[in-house]
């Protein structure tokens, strides 16, 4: 067993339940609130947060002595390090904008002598100048740790096959979890995403059990194993994804458990925060604990940059508290989402952060009504005769056209037939979004696929 406990009696209990050094089954029915670290994972809420300020002390300290942007900064709001003293003073520090990374690309913001950088992530930023990210190696090595934290958590041990879907290269996805893996002790497959054949033919051969993949992948994939009459329950190993990179909801996670017949696990981070591994779910899959002890998260209002209450819903903003090479105080994420305060039945004590619903800059803003692509999905996502693909499409002045992609069963090759659901999309549609767009039914698997981020607005409005 990988799961680690200082004392003797903790090491007792972990070598008993851990089936007395033997491997343990595979079967997630029979391992329930496994830990990777349980003294840090259960740790008591305000011996958390003295940790945290010890960390947020240290981490002011080093950027403060090393990195000429902070301390430009800080001589700006006449902050010397020594002036914060508990968490209520983090909101006297200043925001970091991904603005402010673009700007110091490529030397980015290092607090580390150059001979200490170990690693350097590009983030995959889709215009004008990418964010240079550097890990040390102790970087490498805690976000390596975070990640078998979240594997455990969701009862993964060494005896899985882990066929990891996502972009190698530049991209921290892939390089981020695949360590993590390692690390717990799973076998690690580095697919890459695409040429589905050729994954098909890995789970099928080495008995994948857990994959890493993109939402818009999994439901690609979905269709692919279907069009080859591939069953996933009887034919393959598969019994759990983990899914992030891009927002996604709560129906396409319903469906996509459904055609994969795996349990999936929502899975969130980015590049500026180490890659994946920021916030996981647990096997309660109710929100995702954020990892309080290398993270700090507020939720902010994105437009006065004010404070919110947990529950309430904002920008997150978080400020790295264990990175050496790279720290970051209080980065505007720009994604939406609100704390979850109350205790998870689990035992984690960190708190969860709910769903991602959209980006702040990816709502549309369509005859003067602001509107988030995933509410969209969602109406989409709930409608059974949907396949697995839309677009949305904004054109002239501003006319909205959803294209959605209809669901092969059922489908007799005519969308003509179909008149009566695609008035009913139009409805529900109308209802979500409080604007009647034009919906235009396709056949299955027409409309373009991405094996990375899906692109679901195309935008060529005049405005
Ligand atoms: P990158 O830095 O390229 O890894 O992209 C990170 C961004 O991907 C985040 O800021 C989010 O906008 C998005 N993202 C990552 N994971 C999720 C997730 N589980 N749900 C929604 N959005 C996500
Ligand atoms: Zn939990």
């Amino acid at each position: 067993m990988h799961r680690r406990c200082p004392h003797l009696l903790g090491r007792l209990f972990v070598w008993i339940a851990g089936g007395f050094g033997r491997k343990l089954p595979a079967n997630p029915q029979t391992i329930v609130s496994m830990f990777w670290d349980q003294q840090i994972e259960t740790m008591g809420r305000s011996a958390l947060e003295q940790l945290q300020v010890k960390r947020l002390q240290a981490t002011v300290r080093r950027v403060a002595k090393s990195v000429p942007f902070y301390q430009q900064k800080f001589a700006e709001r006449g902050l010397k390090p020594g002036d914060l003293k508990s968490l209520e003073d983090l909101r006297r520090l200043p925001f970091t904008a991904n603005a402010d990374l673009r700007a110091t690309y490529p030397k980015g913001l290092v607090a580390v002598p150059a001979e200490e950088l170990a690693r350097l992530h590009t983030s995959s930023g889709t215009t004008g100048k990418p964010k240079a990210l550097f890990f040390s190696r102790k970087d490498v090595d805690n976000a390596a740790e975070l990640i078998a934290r979240c594997f455990v958590m969701t009862g993964c041990t060494r005896d899985d096959i882990f066929q990891n879907m996502m972009t190698y290269g530049l991209f921290t996805g892939a390089l981020v979890m695949h360590y993590g893996a390692e690390k717990v002790g799973c076998l690690v497959i580095p697919a890459g995403p695409g040429n589905s054949e050729k994954q098909l033919l890995l789970m099928q051969d080495f008995r994948s059990t857990v994959l890493h993949i993109t939402p818009s992948y999994a439901l690609y994939f979905a269709t692919y194993l279907e069009s080859r009459g591939i069953n996933p329950r009887k034919d393959l190993a598969i019994r759990k994804a983990f899914i992030g990179a891009e927002p996604y909801t709560e129906e396409t996670r319903r469906k996509i458990e459904k055609a994969l017949g795996v349990d999936v696990y929502n899975s969130y981070g980015l590049s500026e925060m180490n890659g994946p591994g920021v916030a996981f779910e647990c096997e309660h899959k109710r929100g995702m604990h954020l990892w309080e002890d290398h993270y700090i998260a507020e939720i902010i209002d994105p437009q006065t940059s004010e404070p919110l209450p947990d529950g309430k819903r904002g920008e997150l903003v978080l400020t790295t508290l264990c990175r050496e090479a790279m720290p970051i105080l209080r980065y505007r994420t720009r994604d939406i989402t609100s704390v979850i305060a109350e205790p998870c039945p689990c035992g984690r004590t960190h708190r969860r952060l709910n769903r991602i619903t959209g980006r702040s800059d990816d709502m549309l803003i369509v005859r003067g009504v602001n509107i988030y692509p995933q509410q969209i999905e969602q109406v989409l996502m709930a409608v059974p005769q949907v396949g697995r693909n839309y677009l949305i499409v904004l054109d002239g002045l501003d006319d909205m056209t959803v294209k959605v992609e209809l669901a092969e069963s059922g489908f007799d090759g005519r969308v003509e037939h179909l008149v009566g659901l695609q008035t009913e999309i139009v409805n529900r549609l109308r209802a979500e979004i409080l604007t009647k767009p034009k919906v235009e039914l396709v056949p299955p698997g027409t409309l373009p696929v991405s094996e990375g981020k899906a692109k679901r607005v195309v935008d060529n409005r005049r405005l």
